[in-house]
């Protein structure tokens, strides 16, 4: 985050900081949130979204360093109560080339929600069918949903909202030949009539983008997530992994 909302986010995480190491350690599942990994966004003209391998590769070495909190996998979320999570969404080729083969050396597991339409596009800014089929082979690699046109589920009619939730889990099913039962929100926008549809659609988890962690009675259909930028050195990542942003799951 930059500008002035960055220097004002981060004050106000030094001063939860504070607060958080009065009352010690936060527990619950962090799930962290990623997009691209060294391939620019066009429509992202703050360049928040796409971290470069080096910046990717120092944090997930942090993680892998870190015995103290286990890595796991977004499709064992149910339940756990610590440890962190690694997840990207939209589907970006740079999750192939760029972030798999790291995570797969680091023995890290991860999940990659995927918008069915912008892998069918031919968009090379995208995963192709065949190589999301390739990245759900790595060792490690959950591959779940991330809506089929990537609009706001909330904003969705009911008809456009089963299409969008079946639809692209049918489709990924059908190209991945296994089961998939894992949901991003497009836009994190999702209430409870979404999260119904999601239930009735077959997910058994999904993540939204509201920070914070999760306990065991977090509802497993609205499980948060911790945003990570472009510019999260490793001073503000490891200030996210001690939960001083979550302040930030406070917004609407
Ligand atoms: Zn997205």
């Amino acid at each position: 985050m930059k500008g002035w909302r960055g220097f004002v986010s981060k004050g106000l995480s030094q001063v939860w900081g504070m607060a958080g190491r009065v009352t010690g350690v936060r527990p619950g599942l962090r799930i962290l949130m990623y997009h691209a990994i060294g391939t620019p966004i066009p429509e992202d003209r703050l360049g928040l979204y796409t971290l470069t391998p080096s910046r990717f590769s120092e944090q997930m070495r942090v993680l892998a360093a870190n015995t103290a909190i286990p890595v796991r996998s977004f499709a064992d979320a149910a339940g756990v109560t610590q440890g962190v999570a690694i997840t990207f969404d939209d589907g970006y080729r740079d999750g192939l080339c760029e972030a798999a083969p790291l995570l797969v050396e680091l023995g890290l597991p991860f999940s990659v929600f995927v918008t069915t339409a912008y892998i069918r596009s031919g968009d090379q800014l995208y995963l192709s069918p065949h190589e999301l089929c390739e990245l759900a082979q790595c060792p490690g690699a959950t591959i779940g949903s991330h809506g089929v046109t990537h609009v706001k589920l909330s904003e969705c009619s009911e008809t456009e909202l089963h299409r969008e939730l079946v639809d692209s889990r049918n489709y990924l099913e059908d190209l991945l030949q296994k089961p998939v039962t894992t949901l991003s929100y497009p836009h994190g926008a999702v209430d409870l009539r979404v999260r119904s549809a999601a239930e009735q659609a077959g997910y058994v988890l999904a993540a939204c983008s509201r920070f914070g962690t999760n306990l065991d009675d977090r509802d497993p259909l609205m499980l948060r997530r911790t945003d990570i930028w472009s510019d999260d050195d490793g001073e503000i990542f490891r200030s996210k992994m001690d939960g001083n942003w979550d302040w930030m799951g406070w917004r609407t």
